[in-house]
């Protein structure tokens, strides 16, 4: 591992500063998936910035019912939230289905956002690879690619974003709340996260000396109902094949509106505006709920490797609406 410095901010315009001074420097909040990538090479920055003690814990409740959680706040803390179960339970069981409670318990909402691609040749610095070196190639064209994108993929990179917590944020339509070197800024969580294009190594809009200082949640109608549902190879402790999170209004049996994100099928939280659009008016049915996957899905590029996905990716859509309108999940 690589020699590096490490430096603790006692307040966010301290941590702001430190990085900004510094181009080879690095957040640190909970460490669950940096320390990693310092042990296996994947990263080499000269200091490290520790974030994890600024004062950025706290679920607070915004005017007209949304939450803002904070950076800082841990994963389990966060899943375990009663506000958060009973106004997001989508945020809770996608929280819960990711990895263990031991690290649930280290992860920081901010680091979860944050965190990079599981795809093997990514974390093998034997290997090329666009997202860890620029220009290098990608080992996974024609390789491994079981856990990689059917949509919005490019030639440079076909990975997928791992985390859970984030599929559930991008459904909820949340907001990201940024400090950096040119001040305050709100992102909405749709436009946080990239797609590859020829720019894998920028996973989001986040520039160098950007801080993510809280989430905000927008207050849902109480008459939505939200699910999480996530597919894996095995029953804990393993990344989603495809997982859906999704907030269903249903009133007089026609769906009076709905928010759907997928995960593990891009490189970002993918929201799936065209099932959106085919199910707002219609009726809460089965042939709807098919309808609006296979809109969703019309534009899915698999490779051999990972064609199962599509029809995964259907079937998980739909099991997951039926659920939500009271239907036995199958
Ligand atoms: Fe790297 Fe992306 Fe290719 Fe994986 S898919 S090897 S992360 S460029």
């Amino acid at each position: 591992m690589k020699p590096f410095a490490y430096r603790r901010a006692d307040d966010v315009a301290a941590a702001v500063a430190l990085l900004s001074q510094d181009r080879h420097a690095v957040f640190l909040g909970g460490g669950t998936n940096l320390v990693d990538h310092l042990r296996l090479g994947v990263a080499t920055p000269d200091t490290l910035v520790d974030v994890s003690r600024l004062p950025l814990d706290r679920i607070e409740e915004l005017p007209g019912g949304g939450l803002r959680v904070g950076a800082t706040v841990r994963n389990s803390d966060l899943a375990a939230d009663p506000l958060v179960r009973q106004r997001y339970p989508v945020l809770s069981q996608a929280l819960l289905s990711g990895a263990s409670g031991q690290l649930r318990n280290a992860a920081t909402t901010a680091g979860n956002l944050l965190q990079r691609t599981r795809c093997v040749y990514f974390q093998d610095v034997t290997t090329a690879c666009n997202k860890r070196d620029p220009g290098s190639g990608c080992s996974a064209l024609g390789g491994y690619q079981r856990y990689h994108a059917i949509l919005g993929a490019s030639p440079e990179c076909t990975a997928t974003h791992p985390s859970d917590m984030a599929v559930a944020m991008a459904a909820l339509d949340a907001v990201v709340q940024v400090v950096g070197p040119d001040g305050e800024r709100a992102v909405p969580i749709g436009d946080f996260h990239r797609l590859p294009g020829d720019r894998p190594h920028h996973d989001t809009v986040l520039g160098h000396g950007d801080l993510v200082t809280a989430v905000d949640l927008p207050p849902l109608p109480e008459t939505v109902r939200s699910r999480y549902r996530k597919v894996r190879d095995r029953a804990s402790y393993a990344f989603a094949l495809v997982s859906v999170a999704a907030a269903l209004d249903v009133r007089d049996g026609v769906v009076a509106d709905v928010r759907i994100a997928l995960g593990g099928v891009a490189h970002k939280p993918w929201r799936a505006s065209l099932a959106e659009q085919e199910l707002r008016g219609a009726p809460a049915t089965e042939d709807s709920f098919r309808r609006a996957a296979e809109a969703e899905l019309a534009a899915a590029q698999p490779v051999d490797g990972n064609a199962f996905k599509v029809p995964l990716a259907r079937n998980t859509l739909v099991a997951t609406l039926r659920e939500l309108t009271g239907g036995t999940p199958r």
